[in-house]
């Protein structure tokens, strides 16, 4: 039997092969590949997903995260609360902008921001909270934006791993201030290549963030402030605006895939399950669990690891060293317990494979080879 890989990309191409490959000639023949009304359509069809009345489509969503932030005007010496335990563009993007990353604690049983950490955090120079919906697992939003109203502060939501999650009625991405999607293509909604978008529903942002996408200019050739060229490929908004349309089918195939693993996972004892806050519906871009007997030392978690990868099932790592911890941080200067939640979550969280075509026998495969390792790194 084939190993199972940790996201398969290919079966979900087959799918839709005749579809995508029809519009990616079409762009071929066309002769535009830079701009054009391809990419306007896609942006408003992202933007009515969304729910958001405005969307800037563009090269990434590390260059959405960027984009939001300089559209709010936010650089040095000003101060933005994110979360230690994400990918790093998070808060590398806070650092390309100027401004200085605040590293809160995370929840345990969500891997989320701790909302009840955020006000602490606070000080005269923060501008933003930027949460992240980590896992596809949305944030307690309303806890969010009651701290950024008492303080008159913005909320930038990361969404590269939530695409489609809901927090009661809305979509991730129309709560805050603006939302930063990624079409990374291992993300919910994914391209063949890289690809972002911010939403709002402020037309001023919206602008500003069009104009520094365009090299800080809004009549070609003249230029108002320094930007960067963050353009979405024509290619890649003819495929995605085909994916769009699948995207609500693969989440629930996800959700699918959760419950089974749920249901297969429960009875193991030292094994623990994601959790989804009340309200929120999540869309699983990874299936994150916790082992027990790994809280005090990671090295247990890397031996269960290697353990599954040797009967061919490989799950991955998010993340295995928190942000405040990174070297590219260190002038920071946190140190190791600064922020305990997320270094423990560092050692125990493994990502078991997860992607909508996952078949029932994989599954079962996976979970049969967790437990085997289970007994083998406890003897
Ligand atoms: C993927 C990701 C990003 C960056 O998206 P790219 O499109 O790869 O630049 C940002 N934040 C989080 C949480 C991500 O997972």
């Amino acid at each position: 039997m084939s190993a199972i890989p940790p996201i398969d990309l290919t079966q979900q191409f087959q799918s839709i092969q005749d579809e995508v490959g029809a519009a990616v000639m079409q762009v071929l023949a066309s002769g535009q590949y830079i701009n054009g009304p391809l990419v306007e359509t896609f942006a408003n069809a992202f933007g009515a997903y969304v729910g958001t009345s405005e969307c800037v489509v563009c090269n990434s969503g590390t260059d959405a995260l960027y984009l939001a932030l300089r559209a709010l005007n936010i650089g040095p010496g000003d101060e933005v609360i994110t979360s230690p335990f994400t990918f790093i563009a998070t808060a590398e993007m806070i650092s390309a902008a100027g401004a200085t990353p605040v590293f809160v604690d995370i929840d345990l049983s969500t891997f989320n921001l701790d909302v009840h950490k955020l006000e602490q955090a606070i000080t005269e120079k923060t501008r933003a909270i930027m949460p992240v919906h980590l896992f596809g697992q949305p944030i307690d939003m309303a806890a969010v934006m009651a701290v950024a109203e008492r303080y008159q502060i913005a909320v930038i939501e990361d969404c590269a791993q939530s695409t489609g999650a809901r927090w009661g009625e809305q979509q991730v991405g129309s709560i805050g201030h603006v939302g930063a999607f990624s079409f990374f293509p291992t993300k919910n909604l994914g391209g063949c290549g890289d690809g972002g978008a911010l939403t709002t529903n402020d037309p001023a942002i919206a602008e500003s963030a069009r104009v520094i996408r365009e090299h800080g200019s809004r009549v070609r050739y003249y230029h108002e402030t320094v930007g960067i060229n963050s353009r979405l490929d024509v290619l890649q908004a003819a495929i995605l605006q085909i994916k769009l349309r699948y995207l609500d089918e693969w989440n629930a195939r996800r959700t699918a895939v959760a419950e089974e693993y749920e249901r297969l996972l429960a009875p193991i004892p030292g094994v623990i399950t994601p959790q989804t806050i009340a309200g929120g519906t999540p869309v699983w871009n990874q299936y994150t669990i916790r082992l027990e007997a790994a809280a005090a030392d990671g090295a247990v978690r890397d031996r269960i690891r290697q353990h599954m990868q040797t009967q061919g099932v490989l799950p991955m790592v998010y993340y295995p060293l928190p942000l405040h911890q990174q070297p590219v941080y260190a002038h920071l200067g946190y140190q190791p317990g600064s922020l305990p939640v997320s270094e423990q979550a560092a050692r125990q969280v493994l990502s078991l494979p997860m992607f909508p075509e996952l078949s029932l026998d994989q599954q079962a495969k996976v979970v049969y080879s967790l437990k085997e390792a289970l007994v083998q790194a406890v003897h």
